[in-house]
């Protein structure tokens, strides 16, 4: 049985507003789970409904196979951590980590140990005696994290626990909660708006939009295997290149290239006969030159940034922009043209009407 199970979960808020709809998911006690989308899509809302911060307006929320919609905070054995790390400003690391156990009444030997424990697993140890501002931003958001983990809880949620943090601060922090999750098995719930975060620690990624989920799966399968345009899009960076055209006679046509759709369709193509698809290719997903079993085209390349291991090449192909993932040594001209094949198994196909996958 899951450990954490959400039943159609919706929220309608006071004002009427309906954040989340249908919101379905089942989680493997130890998983980490990731919540990603775009800003206002229902991220928060929903994981503030799984910790019992926002009422559950329709749906069941069930722990361990127990119905928890009704459960307060304390009972769901939840913690929390925020975008802001709240640390109580005149206590030491030592107090800060230490306060929850100490309201519980735990032993002071205990409190001791577990807090050792917490400081060594963040590399707090040499820290504990500092006041917080004292630290940098990324030892802060360890003691946020540690204040929670300490607490031996089920369920752990994290709301953009890093938004505060420099990039590199970020990379860090986010092997290191990768590692806490490791080393707690806590079920873990996390959400960001960060899809590089979610490709980089997910179990399984959540992708949200307008309060719909769009897709759940693991990072690969929602990168490799997209349901439909928007998925496509959120998550790869730079995302995928689309491009609109009109099926003519099974063919379109993209600058110089002619592509049957049969290659990818097989004898499917019927039924898109005179409507509009939308093509799409990542970026490296793409060979320069010409190669066999690919759609082959050119564009007029526009701009190149060179990144150290690869480069992006932006191309203008009849008026529709994309960007090719080149190595640094492949790296072609500014205004010249260039030729470039998309393996059939690259180029993914979607309805031009409902954006779903083809
Ligand atoms: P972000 O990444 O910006 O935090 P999010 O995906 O977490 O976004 P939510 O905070 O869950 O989004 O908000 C979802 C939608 O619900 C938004 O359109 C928001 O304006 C709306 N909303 C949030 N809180 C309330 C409220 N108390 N009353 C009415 N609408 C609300």
């Amino acid at each position: 049985m899951a450990y954490l199970t959400l039943k159609n979960i919706n929220k309608i808020y006071p004002n009427g507003f309906h954040a989340v709809h249908d919101f379905n998911l089942e989680a493997e006690r130890g998983e980490f789970i990731v919540f990603v989308g775009p800003s206002g899509c229902g991220k928060s809302t929903t994981l503030r409904m799984i910790a019992g911060l926002e009422d559950i307006s329709k749906g069941e929320f069930l722990i361990d196979g127990q119905l928890a919609n009704q459960w307060g905070p304390r009972e769901r054995e939840i913690a929390m951590v925020f975008q802001s790390y709240a640390l109580y400003p005149n206590m030491t690391v030592y107090d800060n980590l230490a306060f929850g156990l100490n309201l519980q009444g735990v032993d002071e030997d205990i409190i001791e140990e577990r807090v050792q424990k917490t400081a060594k697993i963040l590399g707090l140890t040499d820290y504990l005696d500092r006041m917080p501002r004292a630290l940098s931003g990324g030892q802060r958001q360890r003691v946020a994290v540690g204040r929670s983990i300490i607490r031996k809880v089920g369920i752990f949620l994290m709301d953009e626990p890093l938004s505060n943090l420099d990039a590199k601060q970020r990379v860090t922090m986010r092997s290191e909660i990768t590692q806490i999750h490791r080393e707690t098995g806590a079920t873990t719930i996390y959400v960001t708006h960060d899809q590089t975060e979610a490709m980089t620690m997910a179990d399984r990624i959540v992708v949200m939009k307008n309060g719909y989920i769009q897709q759940i799966g693991t990072p690969k399968e929602v990168y490799f295997n997209p349901v439909n345009v928007f998925v496509a899009g959120f998550i790869g960076e730079p995302p995928m290149n689309f491009i609109r055209r009109t099926v003519k006679n099974g063919c379109i046509t993209i600058g110089k290239g002619t592509f049957d759709l049969s290659a990818k369709l097989g004898k499917d193509t019927a039924k898109y006969e005179g409507k509009e698809i939308v093509f799409g290719f990542r970026p490296e997903g793409v060979v320069l030159g010409k190669q066999e079993n690919s759609y082959v085209t050119g564009g007029m390349v526009e701009l190149t940034e060179m990144l150290g291991d690869n480069a992006n090449v932006y191309i203008d192909i009849d008026g529709s922009k994309s960007i090719l993932k080149v190595t640094p040594f492949e790296i072609p001209k500014m205004d010249t043209e260039v030729t470039f094949s998309i393996p059939v198994e690259n180029a993914y196909l979607f309805d031009g009407e409902t954006e779903m996958v083809i």
